[in-house]
């Protein structure tokens, strides 16, 4: 179901309004974690200042260590709820659990699939079984193929606002966080009809790779970019060395609107 053999037109997902995979690239941008309403309600204002819709936030935050902060999860979602209503954005948000994906329904505008948990089958079962935008991440370690069956896990059950999100593979390289498989992109435009997102947070886990890893993946044809936005990244409660401060994102975006990267308002 996801191949483009059987279905040779692109597939635009409609994000509350926002259509993915129209052909106009456009940004995902958000905290990693969701912090609180100020936080939130701080970056969604100038996200929508520079013409960006679609405001991410994790709430159930899948860490390595278990010490880790593991996100404000329903309450999380509450406050994108009510910044997505008081900014008029969408909101995107990982669930990492079956039994919460009914309950995410009334929050989000996307559920998020998390890498960790890209062969979560029942998990891929549970988002395919509704028809809300599915954003599904790559596996640390999955190859192509194994990422387009987990997509067709979802389609299979019905769903088909599905886009698939490149956000970096392991490999021996230790310069990068992750190794973002620029190629992946391409590959994955020509195998399927679905929208393709790369996320050059968690990919490079670098804040000085954001900008030409954006500009790279908007050049070999994502359909949209994900980035990681803090009001103070010094004090963040996950992923501080990576996010971007409000004036580093808007110095982001005017520098692919620049190369003419980025339409306008987008
Ligand atoms: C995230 O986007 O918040 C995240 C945890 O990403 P990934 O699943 O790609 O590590
Ligand atoms: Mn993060």
């Amino acid at each position: 179901l996801v191949s483009r053999k059987k279905h040779p037109d692109n597939t635009v997902v409609s994000v509350k309004n926002e259509p993915i995979g129209d052909g106009i690239q456009r940004i995902i941008a958000g905290p990693c974690s969701v912090e609180s309403e100020e936080q939130v309600f701080t970056v969604a204002e100038a996200l929508k200042e520079r013409g960006v819709n679609l405001l991410r936030g994790g709430a159930y935050k899948p860490r390595s260590s278990p010490y880790d902060f593991q996100g404000l999860g329903l309450e999380g979602l509450k406050i994108l709820k009510k910044a997505g209503e008081r900014f008029d954005m969408a909101v995107i948000s990982e669930i990492v659990t079956p039994g919460d994906v009914e309950t995410a329904l009334d929050y989000l505008d996307v559920i998020q699939i998390g890498a960790r948990n890209m062969q979560n089958f029942e998990l891929l079962k549970e988002v395919g079984s509704t028809n809300k935008p599915v954003l599904l991440k790559r596996g640390l370690s999955a190859t192509i193929s194994e990422f387009m069956q987990a997509a067709e896990y979802v389609m299979s059950r019905g769903n088909t606002n599905l886009m698939l999100c490149e956000r970096g593979i392991r490999t021996y390289e230790t310069a990068t966080r992750n190794t973002l498989d620029i190629s992946a992109i391409p590959i994955l435009k020509q195998e399927t009809h679905l929208p393709v997102l790369a996320d050059v947070t968690h990919s490079t886990g670098r804040r000085d790779l954001l900008l030409p890893a954006a500009k790279a993946a908007l050049a070999i044809g994502a359909d949209a970019v994900m980035a990681e936005v803090h009001p103070d990244p010094a004090v963040a409660l996950s992923d501080s060395a990576q996010q971007m401060d409000i004036e580093q994102f808007n110095h982001f975006i005017d520098t692919l609107r620049d190369a003419q990267l980025l339409k306008d308002g987008v």
